[in-house]
């Protein structure tokens, strides 16, 4: 495999006519005799600035000159230079080699903390050019190889064997796509290699994703020292998988499980799945829409006995006996609210058998001390005593991984350790027998790419990046003065030490008043009440921007500006928001971030409040909406804020969609049996203005936010039918800004208007 790896020679002399010119070019032409790439620059600034050129280095040459030396007591300024450009190198790489280039002489004037960072001084005229090259390059070439992790290294191999293949897939490394004209332009697409290397498990010297055993077994050992566990599982569908199996391998039929209400859509279906009985912790919500933390009371045993004794599905068991199978919590909530771990294993290390923290937004946070204890493993810190602990991750969402790459991170207790060949049960019921080994390679690939010092790189540079855009919102906010613009959801008081770096604490939730004391409440910029200390904080790398029009007491202004307007402008204009609420949207700074991406964010938004202010017309601004809604067409772009946000308001919607979640969700029965009447063929579709009192048979999730209202087995109650209604006539008067409801049924009445159904559990 031939890989564009050069050996960057850094000389301010790379270009002159002088004796150091020409020793340093004989250098270069050496290497690139021996059919390696050199890349000749004559500062270091023309490299700091770009950190891919950088992370593409098989190794540097760095010449000092004598000649840059003074006799004075002070260091020199050439020294400096060097030293700070390898400290900026070795924050990311301890491994990369480094020369430093010039006359014997010289190398006695470096310190001794350059010279540990080195891996040769080449002494200038003493040996010759080819000698030098052919060291640098084994070097290099070493370096090369000692990067790739074990599953990686072990496909490059293969795939520069060339073998022929019998097996399949079917298309034999890409050749049969070379057969039609259609096929061929999909193979030029991707390329050859990645077909090349989409090979099967019948390749023996790849290991078997299914027996964690070979390269792929050795990957996941990696990345389990990597993310501080002790087992680590490659998982090729989705977190929305990986919790399918943490669950499968703890809990039974009957079996009581305590559960985050707002939790992700694959743990209601692990429930449905088996045939568990649910309690929930609900989450705090401020009206906004923001989802906000389980208060920590919620936690305490007690207050989980005291759900079970409520739950008229568990009305024959007793709750002091009952011991919770699993708990499973959604660490790093869509809001990027995120729980002290510790102190809920403190809560529930024996009470509750399995800790299960879904930890899909958050594989970064192990790898920075600016997250403290709010993950769920970290380096250096000891284990539950009675219940194992479980975590999620979605490798593709906030590393470098591919679609789908995710891994299940298990740490055992001092009591329990967790049993692979039964846990193997549950992950081969959800696993594929043909992996796509592109995703398995993308996992090891990104576990690697995390190991520190590189991995702590990463994530300070998205921290300080979200930091940087917080503080230009701020800035911008200030220039308008009374003006009005965009906030980003966070404290009003961050700070920042030398390097730009926050503080932990600024971010935790709680509130201090201008004396430094702490207060609670309504009042504080988080809007979820009153906060146990120390248990919550917002990671900064997800920045909620909340638009106006509505205060944090769910009070309309007269003007508003609904997100859902700001986020179809900002797609129109290039900018692609993760997520979009009534008043606020969302977005993320993860470790594909480049410096300064969001300056285009900033001026998009900008430009939307040029627009707004202007009450420029739509059909200039935001010409693809009114294609698809021309009714809007000779509106301006106020107007049409305006309309939206007046409907809002007339319906008090921010209220509405708050309270249906915090509504009594009863459940008539479990989500297993109320899901088996779709297998029965025993459900039948209610009209919306007829459910109440009805049992769903199906989940049903608004869109935003994407939260499931109600499960399999729960009971439509008047607040939620009210919500229905209100929605189908919304969508009536407001087209195109209608909230999607995953799990209703839509078919068209006899005078074409829409009629909304849901699927419930048969009566007769
Ligand atoms: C996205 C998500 C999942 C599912 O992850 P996929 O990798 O998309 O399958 C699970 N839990 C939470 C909290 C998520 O946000």
């Amino acid at each position: 495999m031939k890989f564009r790896f050069p050996i960057v020679i850094i000389d301010e002399d790379f270009r002159s006519e002088n004796t150091s010119g020409l020793g340093i070019r004989a250098l270069a032409q050496a290497i690139e005799a021996e059919g390696f790439e050199v890349l000749g620059v004559t500062s270091y600034g023309d490299l700091s600035q770009f950190a891919q050129q950088q992370s593409r280095a098989s190794a540097f040459v760095l010449s000092i000159d004598d000649e840059e030396f003074s006799a004075g007591p002070e260091e020199d300024a050439a020294v400096t230079n060097l030293r700070n450009f390898i400290e900026e190198v070795r924050w990311k790489n301890e491994d990369v080699p480094i020369y430093v280039y010039g006359e014997t002489k010289t190398s006695r004037h470096l310190p001794n903390d350059i010279l540990r960072e080195l891996h040769g001084f080449i002494h200038m005229f003493e040996d010759t050019p080819e000698f030098v090259s052919k060291h640098i390059i084994r070097e290099a070439k070493s370096y090369l190889e000692y990067i790739q992790p074990p599953f990686f290294k072990a496909l490059l191999d293969y795939a520069e064997d060339g073998s022929y293949s019998w097996h399949c897939p079917g298309h034999s490394g890409g050749v049969a796509f070379l057969k039609s004209p259609i096929g061929q332009m999909y193979h030029q697409f991707y390329g050859e290699n990645m077909l090349r290397a989409d090979v099967c498990n019948a390749v023996e010297e790849l290991g078997q994703l299914l027996d964690h055993n070979g390269a792929i077994g050795e990957s996941e050992k990696n990345a389990a020292r990597i993310f501080n566990a002790d087992h680590c599982y490659f998982v090729t569908n989705g977190t929305s998988t990986s919790n399918k199996m943490v669950w499968h391998h703890t809990v039974a039929p009957g079996d009581v499980v305590v559960v985050d209400r707002n939790c992700h859509k694959s743990i209601l279906h692990s429930i449905i799945m088996t045939g568990a009985i649910p309690v929930f912790l609900k989450p705090t919500r401020n009206h906004w829409g923001i989802i906000g933390p389980i208060q920590h009371s919620e936690f305490e045993p007690e207050a989980i006995k005291a759900k079970i004794r409520e739950n008229p599905l568990l009305a024959d068991y007793d709750a002091d006996k009952v011991q919770p199978r699993i708990l499973t919590l959604t660490q790093s909530t869509y809001d990027g609210v995120l729980y002290n771990t510790e102190e809920i294993k403190r809560l529930l290390d024996g009470y509750v058998e399995n800790l299960h923290f879904d930890e899909a937004w958050l594989p970064h946070a192990a790898f920075h001390p600016f997250y403290g204890q709010y993950h769920a493993m970290g380096r250096k810190r000891g284990r539950t005593k009675h219940s194992v602990t479980y975590a999620t991750q979605s490798v593709h969402k906030l590393l470098a991984g591919i679609s789908q790459a995710s891994h299940v991170l298990v740490q055992d207790s001092e009591e329990t350790k967790l049993d692979r060949h039964l846990f193997n049960e549950a992950y081969l019921m959800h696993t594929s027998t043909s992996p796509q080994y592109s995703i398995i390679a993308s996992c090891d690939v990104a576990a690697a790419m995390m190991e520190p010092p590189g991995g702590t790189a990463l994530v300070e540079e998205s921290i300080v990046e979200a930091l940087d855009f917080r503080r230009a919102m701020r800035k911008v906010e200030e220039e308008y003065g009374n003006d009005w613009w965009f906030r980003v959801w966070g404290p009003e008081d961050f700070r920042s030490d030398g390097d730009g770096m926050g503080r932990t604490r600024d971010w935790e939730l709680k509130k201090t008043d201008a004396d430094g004391v702490e207060t609670s409440g309504d009042d504080s910029w988080h809007g979820f009440g009153d906060m146990a200390r120390g248990f919550n904080m917002l990671d900064p790398i997800k920045a909620t921007i909340i638009t106006p029009g509505l205060d944090i007491e769910g009070h309309f202004s007269e003007d508003g500006i609904p997100a859902s307007i700001v986020s179809k402008y900002l797609a129109e204009h290039g900018v692609v928001v993760e997520k979009t609420g009534l008043y606020s949207f969302f977005i993320m700074f993860t470790i594909g971030i480049t410096k300064g991406r969001w300056n285009t964010l900033l001026a998009s938004l900008q430009q939307f409040k040029d627009g707004y202010d202007k009450n420029q017309p739509l059909w200039r601004c935001m010409p693809e909406f009114c294609e698809a809604q021309p009714r809007y067409e000779k509106m301006g772009l106020k107007d049409l804020c305006q309309h939206v946000h007046a409907m809002y308001a007339k319906y008090d919607i921010a209220r509405l969609t708050t309270e249906i979640y915090l509504s009594d969700h009863q459940p008539r029965m479990t989500p297993s049996d109320a899901y088996a009447h779709i297998a029965r063929r025993k459900t039948e579709r209610v009209a919306i203005d007829d459910l109440e009192g009805r049992v769903t048979t199906s989940l049903v999730t608004p869109y935003p936010p994407g939260i499931p209202l109600l499960i399999p087995g729960e009971v439509f109650n008047g607040k939620i039918v009210e919500y229905l209604r209100f929605n189908r006539d919304f969508a009536r008067e407001c087209p195109g800004f209608e909230t999607d409801i995953h799990g209703l049924v839509q078919e068209q009445g006899e005078f074409g208007e829409t009629l909304y159904f849901a699927d419930c559990v048969a009566e007769s």
